[in-house]
């Protein structure tokens, strides 16, 4: 048993736990090029979580991580088979209930862990703001490492890029699809380009549509992944976001949470 894991927990373990935070990841179930399988955000948000939790367990945090919406926001992956859609009001009411099963059972902060690019939840946190007692965080862990980015990969990943590719040779190699002669089966990720200059140099923004965007799903050169790059990755996730975790834990909640009470820096 990993208590720190609700899955794999008891009702006589959990109803004597003082628990402080609850972490629900997200993920999807969509097509990633052709070499990584459709539940690859599923595990991403799931094994994440699990290694997080399991580290701020073990510094003392009172935490649980609940188990992992599998579906996402699909609107612009249609084209594609079974990438199975949740609308964005569909999904925001189901954060909304399980927010308030965790207020019911004595849970106020909460982190959403998102592994999905499609999942845009700030407006989630905008509208459950101050309609419940729970106090909200998101986290997108892909974009957690963007400013060292380019110290781990060699390619930008937008989607079942370098990135993605890493994390599962790292933690589930066993899925990754490879051709005779044990390269990856996937093809470049190199995306289409827009007709519009202010679309291309992020002025103007659109939904994407990926049948357009992509030729198999994927947005991003794969084929630089190692293990290796997946296992560092994971290492600097945890020494960003372990002792946020391990403070939320023990921070209390009082008039100024989450701010600071003493006086602000000047400039
Ligand atoms: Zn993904």
């Amino acid at each position: 048993m990993r208590p720190w894991i609700l899955q794999e927990t008891s009702y006589a373990y959990v109803k004597e736990q003082p628990y402080e935070v609850a972490v629900l990841p997200l993920g999807a179930t969509e097509p990633h090029n052709l070499h990584l399988p459709y539940g690859t955000d599923v595990f991403e948000a799931t094994i994440v979580g699990e290694k997080l939790c399991e580290a701020a367990h073990e510094q003392g945090a009172k935490i649980v991580l609940l188990p992992t919406i599998p579906y996402g926001t699909e609107t612009n992956m249609q084209a594609f088979p079974l990438a199975m859609n949740l609308q964005p009001s569909t999904l925001a009411c189901v954060i909304a209930d399980l927010v308030e099963t965790l207020v019911t059972s004595g849970i106020r902060k909460i982190v959403l862990l998102n592994s999905h690019g499609g999942n845009d939840l700030k407006p989630v946190l905008r509208e459950l703001y101050g309609r419940t007692e729970a106090h909200l965080f998101l986290c997108n862990w892909y974009r957690v490492l963007s400013d060292c980015y380019s110290e781990l990969f060699t390619h930008a990943d937008d989607h079942a890029g370098e990135m993605e590719t890493s994390f599962a040779l790292a933690y589930f190699p066993d899925l990754v699809r490879r051709n005779e002669q044990g390269q990856l089966a996937a093809d470049e990720g190199k995306p289409h380009r827009s007709r519009f200059e202010a679309i291309e140099r992020g002025w103007v923004g659109i939904t994407r549509p990926w049948h357009l965007l992509t030729t198999n799903s994927g947005c991003g050169n794969p084929h630089e992944a190692t293990a290796e790059k997946g296992h560092e990755l994971m290492r600097r996730l945890e020494e960003r976001l372990v002792p946020f975790l391990v403070e939320l834990s023990r921070s209390p909640i009082d008039e100024s949470f989450p701010f600071r009470r003493d006086a602000p820096e000047s400039e």
